[in-house]
């Protein structure tokens, strides 16, 4: 027999079931008379008798207290078969009312028996405490009682289901509201197998099918796929419907799909969910036992929202698409990558795999030469490369403009195999164009990292790599990230100094040696931390030119060095100069001359009070800027020193050309002259050679008499050092002009 109405297929097969009766609960009903030839009656009358295929199990209770005492006890009572007068005359009516009222027992049907008619209670009565049917006791005959059992069983059931019902539609609306938000079609149709499944009072095993999402509307049977399965058809997960070698659940979902309807046999039901005109899934789940009475208003509910919260869903998915997919290259971008990274951890797939996140060199500079054009097809020739040049199942995303990464097993992702992605120049309209790229490589399989983690260690990494020039690569390792962080520290303290004045400058004499007299001061930057900790210039200073947090600073000390210059030449040295160190990042700002101009405006100082200190390191950006600044500097009137001269790694020619008046020789050379070995050689090179340029030369580190007498012998002008007075505060420096006024031997 078939009986279908739009969307429920009842398909009868002619299973036997009988022999299931034995495991389903019988109903229990409870017999409540002062006449015990009632009870035996009763029991006679309903002996061995099976309501909607379930036994009966009667209960006795002989007053209307001993009712309630048991009732007290045993739950699940379907139906109370109960005397109106027992104790007294309405015994029966008052145990109605605690039944109702007390017990809460809402759902058990109750039918009252009377002897006389003249008992019986009044309409509204009946109506209040909602009493299923009133019968005389001699109405009661063997048939009339089954009938009304029967009736009043099938009420309780039906209570009992739309009790269920109740509880699991609110789950449903609590649950798919979570699963809209946080997750995808899969998730949710695992819900649906267990929602279903609470709902017809079964263990959630099932699959959920739906259209796989390449197939495009109206699907074959062929396109549908596994999206969720539940208990025993777990590994189904992802099969097409079309291979799962198991007729008793495709035949219902295939039924089910294509005839857009549900389908509900003895011993499974297969929901439709219609999300529109020609596109739905199937639910299928199974049950070891019969299911019965399903409220079919309650699935078409359910069945409609169900598909409501699909579409909900697949309008999410969308969004979600949008958030996950750079849009100009069509490549999976940050977040889609930190997803990727953390699904493949969570799966245990990513041990022997790497990440390789590449910048290209120089992009902004393609950009403004050639054209936002040009660099976008740029863009898309890299996506492009790096697509042919590795393996087919490397995921490539996009993480920003020019940066790119990749990710795949290391055999196959490695700096070679990705840097020969720019063995070639490119070819952008019809130009040819060599690009090189840097990379920070990350070995994944890190216990307990994450995809964050795996990303941001690639980026330390690269911009490891980046310092090291163009093309270059460099593998993370846990020394490199310690003093990454370490950096990041110093770094967020360094600012803290900035805004909390932990910083300050010293002042260190340089004098003229042969007359002892104090030229000039070097103002030399301190950090003093709260914990009184002075942080050593050479660490925290290559972190703030890193970070560019420099040149802020630079234009602050400038002023403060200028300020106290003015007392200075204010106490009786109206001729000294202030030298102030000045970094290759700062030099390099565009502005910095105005900014040197705008602090001697400030301090109302000439340009002659100022002396710069550069290294030899200016040299490496390259030196036509440098010289064209150093060469208004001097314009201007102020001086240049090169500083540590001899340490760096620049040659003759450099000094040759860098416009400068002092030449201060690092205090290594200095100090190896007492040693008279190697260094004193090159100490003594220099000094004649600094003479040969016609540069003063000023000897750095000087610590005491005999260096100081080697450094006059050998020509040098000017020294500075321990010997002559170490960094001091302004104060302190302006005490030690008023004792060295005369100037020191
Ligand atoms: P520098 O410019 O070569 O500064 C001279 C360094 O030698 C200073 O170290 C000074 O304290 C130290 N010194 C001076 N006389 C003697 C001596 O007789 N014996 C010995 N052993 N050392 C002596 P400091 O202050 O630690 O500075 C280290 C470096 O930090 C400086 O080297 C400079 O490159 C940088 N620096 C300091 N202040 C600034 C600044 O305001 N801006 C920039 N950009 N760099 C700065
Ligand atoms: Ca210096
Ligand atoms: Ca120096």
């Amino acid at each position: 027999m078939v009986a279908s109405n739009d969307d429920l297929v009842f398909l009868d097969d002619s299973e036997d079931d009988s022999e299931d009766v034995a495991d389903l609960q019988p109903w229990r009903v409870l017999v409540v008379d002062d006449d015990q030839d009632v009870h035996e009656a009763t029991r006679f009358g309903l002996a061995h008798l099976l309501i909607l295929g379930r036994r009966l199990e009667l209960l006795h209770a002989h007053s209307a207290r001993e009712a309630l005492e048991l009732l007290q006890r045993e739950g699940h009572i379907a139906v109370i078969l109960l005397d109106v007068v027992m104790e007294s005359d309405d015994a029966g009516l008052r145990t109605v009312g605690v039944i109702r009222e007390q017990l809460k027992m809402l759902n058990t049907r109750i039918i009252l028996r009377t002897g006389q008619p003249g008992q019986a209670p009044e309409a509204d009565t009946i109506a209040r405490y909602d009493i299923n049917d009133y019968k005389t006791k001699s109405e009661l005959t063997q048939n009339k009682l089954f009938t009304t059992l029967t009736a009043a069983i099938r009420s309780y059931d039906q209570l009992l289901r739309l009790d269920a019902n109740r509880r699991g539609l609110e789950k449903i609306v609590s649950a798919s509201n979570q699963f809209i938000a946080e997750k995808g079609l899969r998730t949710f149709a695992e819900g649906v197998i267990t929602q279903i499944a609470s709902l017809i009072g079964v263990a959630p095993e099932g699959v959920v099918c739906a259209a796989s999402e390449e197939s495009t509307s109206p699907h074959l049977p062929g396109d549908f796929r596994v999206i969720a399965a539940a208990g025993d058809f777990r590994d189904l997960i992802q099969q097409r419907l079309q291979d799962i070698d198991n007729p008793a659940i495709i035949g219902p979902l295939m039924q089910s799909l294509e005839s857009h309807s549900s389908v509900i046999q003895p011993r499974s039901i297969t929901l439709y969910f219609r999300k529109s005109e020609d596109e739905g899934f199937a639910a299928y789940i199974a049950s070891s036992t019969p299911i019965r009475h399903v409220d079919e208003e309650l699935l078409q509910i359910f069945c409609t929202n169900i598909a409501l919260w699909a579409k909900n869903i697949d309008l999410v998915s969308e969004l979600r698409r949008d958030a996950f997919v750079d849009r100009q290259l069509s490549l999976p971008n940050r977040t889609a990558l930190v997803y990727e990274l953390n699904e493949r951890i969570q799966a245990g797939r990513e041990k022997g795999q790497c990440l390789v996140v590449l910048d290209l060199d120089q992009f902004a500079a393609v950009n403004d030469v050639l054209g936002h054009d040009h660099g976008d097809a740029l863009l898309r020739e890299v996506a492009k490369r790096l697509r042919e040049g590795l393996p087919p199942d490397t995921y490539i995303a996009r993480l920003s403009g020019d940066s790119f990464a990749v990710v795949g097993s290391c055999d196959a992702v490695h700096r070679d195999s990705v840097q020969a992605c720019f063995a070639t120049p490119f070819v952008i309209h019809e130009a040819r164009q060599p690009v090189s790229a840097c990379l920070g490589i990350v070995r994944l399989g890190t216990p307990n990292a994450s995809g964050i983690e795996y990303i941001k260690d690639a980026f330390v990494a690269l911009k490891r790599a980046k310092s090291q020039g163009l093309g270059s690569a460099v593998e993370f390792s846990q020394d490199i990230g310690l003093q990454e962080r370490e950096r990041s520290h110093l770094l967020r303290d360094l600012r803290m100094a900035l805004d909390e004045s932990q910083l300050f400058l010293t002042y260190q004499p340089q004098v003229e040696l042969a007359t002892g007299r104090v030229v000039g001061a070097e103002a030399l930057l301190r950090w003093r931390r709260d914990d009184g900790y002075l942080v050593p210039p050479d660490r925290f200073i290559p972190v703030a030119e890193q970070s560019g947090l420099i040149v802020g600073m630079g234009s602050w000390l400038l002023q403060i060095a200028l300020l106290a210059l003015q007392r200075f030449r204010a106490a009786g040295f109206p001729n000294m100069h202030m030298a102030v160190n000045v970094s290759p990042v700062q030099l390099r700002q565009t502005g910095f001359l105005a900014v040197v101009q705008e602090a001697l405006r400030q301090t109302q100082s000439e340009a002659s009070a100022l002396e710069i200190e550069i290294t030899e390191s200016v040299a490496v950006g390259g030196l036509e800027p440098v010289i064209d600044i150093l060469t208004r500097l001097r314009e201007m009137g102020s001086t240049v020193a090169i500083d540590d001269f001899g340490t760096g790694y620049s040659s003759l020619s450099y000094l040759e050309r860098l416009p400068a008046d002092r030449l201060k020789i690092d205090r290594s050379f200095v100090q190896s002259l007492e040693r008279d070995d190697n260094g004193s050689r090159i100490a003594r090179t220099i000094i004649a050679l600094g003479r040969e340029l016609d540069l003063t030369i000023l000897a750095e580190g000087v610590e005491n008499e005999t260096v100081g007498r080697l450094v006059t012998a050998l020509g040098c002008a000017e020294a500075q050092g321990y010997h002559y007075g170490r960094p001091m505060s302004e104060e302190q420096f302006l005490e030690w002009l008023q004792v060295h006024q005369k100037g020191i031997a």
